[in-house]
């Protein structure tokens, strides 16, 4: 049969199982399952270093290709799942998993089955597994809930595991580390991020920790890491049997790469932080309204942890920091339309008259 693949120009970003081929261990067997994820833009953000006297960039994970960073792992995992011969893969998911889990899987032909918190996660994702042919299922739990069945059915059924505590998915999320050292020619002085499982945590500090042992960084960044003060185990030092945040993505009780995430704190002179909802929320608005950047709220916490740690005087003035943005905004919009008094926020209605218009705008007429 004739193949039938587009041949992809050169130029064009080819996803990081290409990209990174030679570091991931990918071979002629392996089976690219792509939708052209990472690359993403790592943006100096002006308005968060006037803020703290740092240089901080943001990594715009959600540029990737179902808004999330999880495309970089789920491209990994369900390349090796078809690999090893799998027709279906299953997951336990806050929303972006499940919506990368089924983006890959219908993308290679495969099945995905997702379980998801019923009632717990956001429209946007919950609408994009179904988009994407998932036999998406709700389950009165929450996260923590979802992945022991997860587990429980992967090893007693046929059916390929696909959260983060497969090794395949932290494999392929340590290329964003690859990216950021790419663009500055170093690693970060400071790198803070979002914690639920903590995958994404492990994933970078083990990016960064090759790129020390290959030669082509002086450092390892300090790895803050960032907890929502109702959903904060890490912090804590014990499971929560109950997390409750508006940041859904990291609503987590009982992190699968704890004990990981423990050890490359420890190997980067690393912190977990513990942020209040009402902050996260702010700094959702700082990166919406003075960044331009708009992510859901998970992906805020690492601004609010910045901010949070500057004031505590641990960012010296000069230091280079990458924060990054897990999930794009998109996904979960309803927050950017609440005030910060909680107020919903109305947009202005007028007639059809521009005299109007530039009255409510504050506009004075030209005068020629
Ligand atoms: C999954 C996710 C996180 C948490 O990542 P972990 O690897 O579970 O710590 C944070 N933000 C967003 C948007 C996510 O989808």
């Amino acid at each position: 049969m004739a193949d039938t693949t587009p041949r992809i120009p050169s130029r064009q970003w080819r996803g990081v199982l290409t990209e990174y081929a030679d570091r991931l261990g990918i071979t002629e067997a392996t089976p690219v399952v792509t939708l052209g994820e990472g690359g993403t833009p790592l943006i100096p953000a002006p308005a968060l270093s006037a803020r703290t006297g740092a240089k901080v960039y943001v990594k715009f994970e959600g540029m990737n290709p179902t808004g999330s960073f999880k495309d970089r792992g789920m491209t990994m995992a369900i390349s090796k799942a078809v690999e090893h011969g799998a027709k279906a893969v299953i997951c336990a998911s806050t929303g972006n998993t499940s919506a990368s889990a089924a983006a890959y899987a219908t993308h290679a032909g495969i099945t995905a089955a997702v379980l998801v918190p019923e009632g717990k996660i956001a429209m946007g994702k919950l609408s994009q597994a179904i988009a994407h042919n998932a036999q998406l299922i709700q389950v009165q739990g929450n996260f923590d809930d979802c992945l022991d069945l997860a587990r429980d059915l992967a090893e007693n059924y046929p059916v390929h595991l696909v959260n983060s505590v497969n090794p395949d998915r932290i494999a392929g999320q340590k290329t964003a580390a690859y990216e950021v050292v790419e663009v500055l020619q170093d690693a970060p002085d400071f790198h803070l991020l979002p914690v639920g499982n903590a995958g994404n945590y492990t994933a970078y500090s083990r990016g960064y920790t090759e790129e020390l042992e290959r030669g082509v960084t002086t450092k390892l960044p300090r790895m803050f890491g960032f907890q929502a003060e109702g959903s904060a185990p890490i912090v804590l030092g014990h499971p929560v049997a109950h997390p409750e945040t508006v940041a859904s993505a990291i609503r987590i009780g009982n992190p699968a790469s704890w004990e990981l995430a423990l050890a490359a704190r420890e190997a980067t002179d690393g912190y977990f932080g513990a942020i209040s909802d009402d902050d996260i929320l702010a700094a959702h608005r700082i990166l919406s309204a003075e960044v331009g950047v708009f992510v859901e709220p998970a992906s805020a916490i690492g601004v609010a942890g910045l901010l949070q740690r500057s004031e505590a005087g641990v960012i010296p003035a000069g230091a280079t920091v990458v924060i990054t943005v897990t999930g794009h905004g998109l996904k979960d919009p309803q927050w950017a339309l609440r005030s910060e008094d909680g107020s919903e926020v109305k947009p202005t209605v007028v007639p059809v008259d521009s005299a109007e218009i530039a009255g409510v705008l504050g506009l004075v007429r030209a005068t020629s």
